[in-house]
């Protein structure tokens, strides 16, 4: 039988409006690329949104179901992109603007974006592209200096465009299992990979992440959105806000740790987000400079690759800042899983609090998650079986956009994440590895995410990457790529071997330690791995 209850579609559109009703005075604050400050509320978002559907309609010619590619840093004019888009019914795709020409290109061309927006200064990584974009038709920039040239084609003015817009505009009716957002994978494993997400799940995730487990945000936070826009929808952090009544602070381009914590001081910012080498560089710049008064920042929530327990210890008893680990993927919209103490842990000591917070943590509700060994079994939920991570749920992706490869995909309907982890008695989930960073020495398989955890608690570490390296002997070593916390320092080899043997078995302990001044970086911030296993191969490491 079924139940009583309305037919009420779960769209992007009912938060924006719901933000709106409930909380029209809460602010939107953004820090320009140009180094200025803008400053208006949810209920002018709401306008300027009915304003962006009557350009999209009338001026640009944006029918339902059309992909609308962004190309922008994190601040106002890209949240309205975010709502403004999906309610007229298109969708909302962001292009990740650190990825490679070749990338950018078959990205937008694979997506058929019609009608791109995009930042004065990106301007000159899409006129490299532009020849070969086949599909778009006008080019929106927003941002302009006064002074502004462009070779691109088609070019059309954000403001100048809302500038007459109506502020009158009847939202279509949608259906919430219609696409409102895409975002491509970045890469790291091949060519990028479309995955289109539904107002339906856009919807459910960010309603999940703000609830007390999760990020736990309400209208008395200030929130500052690290993680880009044109990855992974920010985390749904755009949607999210609107739902607590949070107020939400932009950085475009502001992402050196000295802005950052300018801004953190500035507009007293409560909680944020970001991955953990923006979090290692905010560290490292307070612990030179500690801010004066005290920053209001109580908790930072950080993802996309581990959070060192070295990092949630330092930035807890130096500045008293807790750091919450979640974990996630571009095709688990992103996030899957969230690392909080329960009240059971009370009795554990800090060092065994910080073991499980250095865990990826317990899955959201609405999010069930397993692990399957080698035999394709699944394993134990006993804190070592290890496996591939699978998991499905209400914001999980079933198939890549306009593929029909199915290898990420099991035959009863879960998803395969390509990390390897372990699941403990009580439920959290620790990752050891993505598939293929794994290390497998003398038929032992070592962990370099434990390893890289393990080195950056050494007091003269700054960064750690390990990687696997062919040996005649065992097949693969480990080896570990090392920035040290001054260029002057210097450690030796076995004073690493000394210091790893504490928690490590001797097969397990690096033999060579490279000395660099910057691990190479993926195009949203973390180690990648397949550049330094590249420069190694070629000797230039
Ligand atoms: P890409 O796959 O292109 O790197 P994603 O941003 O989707 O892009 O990366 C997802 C991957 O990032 C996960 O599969 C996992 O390996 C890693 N990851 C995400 N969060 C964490 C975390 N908290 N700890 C360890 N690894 C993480």
């Amino acid at each position: 039988m079924e139940g009583l209850i309305m037919d009420y579609p779960l769209t992007t559109t009912t938060i924006l409006e719901y933000g709106n009703s409930a909380f029209k005075h809460k602010k939107i604050i953004s820090h320009l690329p140009n180094g200025s400050r803008h400053e208006y509320t949810f209920g002018d978002l709401h306008k300027r949104c009915k304003q962006l559907a009557n350009v999209l309609i009338h001026k640009l010619g944006v029918t339902k179901g059309d992909m609308i590619g962004t190309f922008a840093w994190n601040h106002y004019q890209h949240v309205e992109l975010y709502y403004g888009i999906p309610s007229v019914g298109a969708i909302c795709h962001t292009i990740n603007i650190r990825l490679s020409s070749h990338q950018t290109e078959f990205i937008i061309n694979h997506s058929e974006d019609k009608v791109i927006f995009v930042d004065a200064s990106l301007v000159p990584l899409l006129e490299k592209i532009a020849n070969q974009l086949e599909t778009v038709e006008h080019y929106v920039i927003m941002n302009a200096p006064e002074k502004f040239s462009t070779t691109l084609l088609n070019v059309l003015h954000y403001e100048n465009l809302l500038e007459g817009a109506s502020e009158e505009f009847e939202w279509p009716t949608l259906n919430e299992n219609d696409a409102c957002g895409m975002c491509y994978t970045s890469g790291t494993t091949g060519l990028p990979k479309g995955v289109l997400y539904t107002h339906r799940s856009t919807y459910l995730h960010a309603l999940t992440i703000s609830t007390p487990n999760a990020a736990n945000y309400d209208s008395s936070d200030i929130v500052l959105l690290i993680v880009p826009q044109f990855h992974v929808m920010a985390w749904g952090y755009p949607y999210l806000c609107l739902i607590t009544g949070s107020d939400m602070v932009l950085p475009s381009s502001n992402l050196q740790p000295e802005a950052i914590i300018s801004i953190l001081q500035e507009e007293k910012i409560t909680k944020a987000n970001g991955v953990p080498t923006i979090w290692m560089g905010v560290y490292e710049a307070m612990k030179k400079n500690p801010p004066r008064p005290k920053l209001a920042l109580q908790e930072y929530l950080v993802g996309g690759s581990a959070l060192p327990a070295s990092l949630i210890k330092g930035m807890e008893d130096d500045f008293g800042i807790r750091g919450v680990q979640a974990w996630g993927m571009t095709e688990t919209s992103p996030l899957g899983t969230v690392s909080r103490l329960q009240p059971h842990h009370e009795k554990l000591n800090t060092q065994e609090k910080i073991k499980i917070r250095a865990k990826q943590g317990i899955e959201f509700p609405g999010i069930e998650m397993r692990i399957v060994d080698n035999n394709g079994k699944v394993a134990e939920r006993d804190g070592k079986s290890m496996g591939e991570l699978q998991v499905k749920g209400a914001w999980v992706i079933k198939s890549y956009f306009k593929t029909n490869n199915r290898d990420n995909f099991t035959d009863d309907g879960w998803f395969r994440t390509g990390d390897v982890s372990t699941v403990d008695s009580d439920g959290y989930m620790h990752i050891t590895d993505r598939t293929k960073d794994l290390i497998k020495s003398g038929g032992e398989w070592i962990s370099s995410v434990a390893l890289e955890s393990a080195l950056m608690s050494h007091p003269k570490v700054k960064e750690a990457a390990v990687i696997a390296i062919p040996d005649e002997k065992w097949a693969e070593r480990p080896l570990a790529v090392i920035v040290l916390t001054a260029e002057n320092e210097v450690v030796s080899d076995a004073n690493f071997k000394e210091f790893l043997s504490r928690d490590f078995a001797n097969y397990q302990i690096p033999d060579n330690y490279i000395f660099v001044s910057q691990v190479p970086r993926t195009s949203v911030g973390k180690f990648d791995k397949k550049e330094i296993r590249r420069l190694y191969a070629q000797g230039e490491l």
